[in-house]
């Protein structure tokens, strides 16, 4: 597939279809790849990416891409086309700007379950037939390919791209998803045993705002955790109350406008399922508004934004019976 893409890509920077690409490369290590953009030939062949753990979604970049001069060449995931759809929703990419052409998504893996298996100095990963033939500094280990795969990947919710102006590879189908099992374990617990698993995940927060900054719904040109006079710029959490307050602010930010992308827990550092928070509202929105899925469409008027005379009531959560 890298192969291809670069070639595909070659051939549209120089039909002057598109003036730049956004894809990956390589990071410092062999897993650490990240977002970038290329300008000419060369630089796709000496430096793009597109491999197992090529994970990140480009269409938050999209923003700021999009409204430079020329056509931008975004290769696109299934689960990044609801981001940009729904950026699109938004009024924040600019969408004749952005040449989409979508690939086949996943499941990509998370270089932090192989070093849960205690495998360090990892210098290569392949894939053979689903096992994962890991290069490392101490020799060769092996590990099944599904013990290392990313959440967001396990719980997939569609490999069809909702938006594209080609395709390369099969197009895939909306998956009948296990997304909400971990949701209705939560809902489950009483409300201390819940209370208790958030206080444990939450606490491990130290504010370095990889979920904000990486998350496409997160777009605001001035972000209220920004605001020099609020007291919590961009600072470690001072107390339980400043833990909870950034993560229950950004969840009811990107309420109705979440895509579920799975961004926000693949780039945190201290592993918290930030998803699950965001996923408890999906679901929500889902039972009370009925079923709706952001970023599947740019014209649908989201739950959140379309005011009804049966919609319920905010009392609802009490009605429900809600420990
Ligand atoms: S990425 Fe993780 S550690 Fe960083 S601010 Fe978000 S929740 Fe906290
Ligand atoms: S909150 Fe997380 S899952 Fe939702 S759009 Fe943002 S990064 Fe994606
Ligand atoms: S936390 Fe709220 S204000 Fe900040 S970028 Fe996200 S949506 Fe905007």
């Amino acid at each position: 597939m890298q192969e291809a893409m670069i070639n595909r890509a070659k051939q549209l920077l120089a039909d002057g279809a598109v003036n730049r690409v956004i894809g990956w490369k390589r990071g410092e290590f062999a897993y650490d790849i990240t977002p970038a953009v290329f300008e000419t030939a060369e630089e796709l062949e000496k430096e793009f990416v597109y491999d197992d753990f090529t994970a990140a979604n480009v269409s938050k970049y999209l923003v700021k891409e999009s409204k430079k001069e020329g056509k931008i060449l975004a290769f696109l995931k299934p689960c990044d086309t609801y981001s940009f759809n729904q950026l699109t929703k938004e009024h924040r990419v600019v969408r004749e700007n952005v040449y989409i052409v979508g690939i086949p998504g996943g499941p990509k893996l998370d270089a932090e379950k192989i070093k849960a298996k205690g495998i360090t100095g990892i210098l290569g990963v392949k894939n053979e037939n689903y096992t994962l033939k890991i290069d490392t500094v101490y020799g060769e280990e092996i590990m099944p390919f599904y013990e290392a795969i990313l959440d967001k990947c396990a719980t997939c919710k569609s490999k069809k791209h909702v938006v594209y102006d080609e395709l390369m590879g099969e197009e895939g189908d909306v998956l009948d998803s296990n997304r909400f099992d971990m949701v209705e374990k939560l809902e489950n617990m009483t409300a201390q045993e819940r209370f208790d698993f958030w206080r444990d995940q939450l606490s491990k927060c130290i504010r370095c705002n990889a979920c904000r900054n990486v998350c496409p719904a997160c777009t605001c040109e001035k972000c209220v955790f920004d605001n020099p006079n609020s007291g919590v710029e961009n600072k470690a959490p001072a107390d339980s109350f400043e833990e909870n307050m950034f993560h229950i602010i950004r969840a009811f930010h990107v309420a109705g406008r979440c895509t579920d992308c799975g961004e926000c827990s693949r780039v945190c550092p201290q592993n918290i399922p930030l998803h699950l928070l965001n996923r408890k509202f999906i679901k929500d929105i889902n039972s009370l508004y009925g079923e709706y899925q952001a970023g599947e469409d740019t014209t649908s008027r989201a739950p959140l934004n379309d005011y009804k005379q049966d919609d319920c009531e905010a009392s609802i959560v009490h009605e429900r019976g809600v420990e």
